[in-house]
């Protein structure tokens, strides 16, 4: 500033050459103050700056949460700063000697423990920088205690969280995910191995029955038992619901393995105390051996439920190993599934008629309607290959509907005394519109209502009986007659047979075997047809296939009859013939 006002004023009286001078000049003058200017404002910078550095390096040595040590060269603390106070609850001065000793350990960057004095263990993280000329080392000492137990618990929900994703929370197995990881290792490790899969017999009646917190404990119940049968083979889980799976060496080939899981049929054979009753569980086992039957954990495992789904057909309690026909007859009832809903449209199901006959002259006098599926490539299906596929897939109404319309139109014009008999499957029996799809077809097809009987399993009574009773009474109010089907082989006979309106019982086909040299049987047959009397019911026996049967069934006093000798299930024109030629009656006369 002082500078520029002398040459302007100096600079006024000059001429204009020395005018171009005066601007040189003022240039570098103006670049000459302003480095002074700067200068000043660095030196003054720089002072603060030391200033402030001390005053922060001050309050960093004695608040800081670091602690700084400085180390002579033999290794002995020459400076401790102030702040080792608030870390470790000495000050400089008062620094046991050991802790010296320990500082010697920090020397090498690592991380110790070191007790407060309090008492508490500290997480010691230390750096260190070695000073030139042998002047010894200074440390940088860091309390890491609470970040080291943040860390820990961290990790300890990390295995937590691990471990659940592994289990299975009711029963404390490994899950689903669990056991197939499992056995895919096994299997990429060319291990032998076997899967067994569990599934529970009973498992869905005792949920309906005793309800959910019983059915829980059936379920840890059985866990602890597979546990305790599996001891010493690498897996057991719980895939879902009432399905358990074990994985298990198996480099001995098939006899262990069939010895194991008769083991586990036994061990899981004791009922179960729920608290309120006492459940009897039974399990059905399907074996799949690794590499031989699959060599992904997946395909291992469907082969094991393949083979337990054929235990379970052959009444529970037993075991199969997978066969590769098994997997052919799965994947047609794959197939069959997929294609039904349009075979029950197309009319691919149809009825065939049975003949049913009075045993003493073998007229016939109906016909029972069983359900064929006419297919196109298969040829004609019995309902063993495809009822449970309809039930299973919703469709046991659909199908009922269009059996009952096809046969109503088929016998319509068959002679007045002739009647149909209809099966209902217990999933129809609780449907409350099923009394008027009956009352439509019938008004439809023109079929009279008490030409039309329906038959019902016991089994179906088990389910919500007071909905049956209405169906029933409903049907009756139509004209129908109800006869209880497969009698002998399902539950509290007696008791239904009190309380539903029942006009027939038919007596199951397996008392008709033996019933001519075994007079076990033939007393078993005699009781029913008493009994039958008694309550004032028609009687029909089924399965009747020779003749000795028929004469026997006629001793004891069974109205009708019904089977091969008979006739077997026929389409429908066939079933017009033999009304119409009456061939059964002339068979007797011969
Ligand atoms: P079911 O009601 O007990 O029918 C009698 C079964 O015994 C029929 O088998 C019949 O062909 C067979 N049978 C008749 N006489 C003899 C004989 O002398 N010896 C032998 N060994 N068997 C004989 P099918 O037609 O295979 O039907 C099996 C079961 O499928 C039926 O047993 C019935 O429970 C069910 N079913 C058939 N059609 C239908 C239907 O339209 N609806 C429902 N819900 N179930 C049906
Ligand atoms: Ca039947
Ligand atoms: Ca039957």
């Amino acid at each position: 500033m002082r500078f520029e006002t002398i040459f302007l004023i100096g600079g006024a009286s000059a001429s204009a050459g020395a005018l171009l001078v005066w601007l040189a000049i003022r240039a570098r003058l103006g670049r000459v103050t302003q480095n002074l200017r700067m200068r000043d404002w660095a030196l003054a910078h720089q002072a603060a700056e030391h200033a402030d550095r001390q005053m922060l390096f001050q309050a960093a040595m004695e608040h800081g949460p670091q602690v700084v040590v400085r180390l002579d060269a033999s290794g002995h603390p020459v400076y401790i700063s102030p702040s080792c106070r608030p870390v470790f609850g000495y000050g400089p001065a008062d620094m046991p000697k050991c802790f010296g000793a320990d500082l010697m350990h920090f020397a090498a960057d690592t991380c110790l423990r070191v007790r407060h004095r309090d008492g508490r263990t500290l997480a010691i993280h230390a750096q260190s920088h070695r000073l030139p000329d042998e002047q010894g080392v200074v440390l940088l000492l860091t309390d890491v205690t609470a970040h080291q137990n943040a860390e820990a618990r961290l990790s300890d929900a990390r295995v937590q969280l691990a471990q659940r994703a592994e289990r299975d929370g009711l029963t404390g197995l490994a899950n689903r995910d669990c056991f197939l990881a499992a056995v895919e290792r096994a299997l990429a490790g060319k291990e032998e191995v076997a899967v067994f899969l569990v599934d529970l017999d009973r498992f869905r009646q005792i949920h309906d029955r005793l309800g959910h917190d019983a059915s829980d404990s059936v379920l840890r119940e059985v866990a602890a038992r597979l546990t305790l049968a599996m001891v010493g083979e690498p897996l057991v889980a719980r895939l879902g619901d009432d399905d358990f799976a074990v994985l298990l060496r198996a480099a001995d080939g098939d006899a262990p393995l069939a010895a194991r899981a008769r083991d586990l049929i036994r061990m899981l054979e004791p009922p179960v105390p729920t608290g309120t009753a006492t459940a009897k569980i039974g399990a059905s086992i399907g074996i799949a051996a690794g590499p031989r039957d699959g060599t992904h954990a997946t395909a291992l495992l469907r082969a094991a439920d393949i083979a337990m789904t054929h235990a379970r057909a052959a009444g529970g309690n037993t075991y199969r190993f997978f066969e590769s026909h098994m997997a052919h007859a799965m994947e047609r009832a794959d197939e069959l599934r997929r294609e039904l809903p349009g075979a029950i449209a197309a009319g691919e199901i149809v009825p065939y008629f049975q003949p049913l006959v009075r045993i003493d002259d073998t007229s016939v006098v109906g016909f029972e309607v069983l359900a064929r599926w006419e297919h196109p490539i298969l040829g004609v299906l019995p309902p063993i290959d495809f009822l449970s596929l309809v039930e299973e897939t919703g469709q046991s109404a659909a199908m009922f509907g269009s059996l009952l319309v096809c046969a109503c139109q088929a016998a319509r014009d068959w002679p007045a005394h002739i009647k149909l008999s209809v099966n209902i499957s217990p999933i129809e029996l609780q449907d409350e519109t099923l009394p008027d799809t009956v009352r439509d077809i019938l008004e439809s097809t023109g079929f009279c209502g008490d030409r039309l009987e329906v038959e019902i399993t016991e089994n179906a009574l088990i389910h919500d009986a007071k909905v049956a009773r209405q169906v029933l009474d409903r049907l009756r109010q139509l004209g129908l007659s109800v006869a209880l089907d497969d009698f002998g082989t399902g539950f509290s006979s007696l008791y239904h047979l009190r309380e539903l309106p029942f006009d027939k019982v038919k007596i199951d086909k397996v008392f008709m075997r033996g019933l001519v040299s075994d007079p076990e049987a033939s007393r078993y047959v005699a009781a029913i047809v008493d009994f039958g009397h008694a309550l004032g019911l028609d009687l029909t026996a089924e399965g009747i296939e020779d003749t000795e049967t028929m004469n026997r069934l006629r001793e004891l006093g069974c109205t009708f009859g019904q089977g091969y000798l008979f006739g077997k299930p026929m389409p429908a024109e066939a079933a017009r013939s033999m009304v119409t030629a009456n061939r059964i009656a002339q068979m007797a006369a011969e």
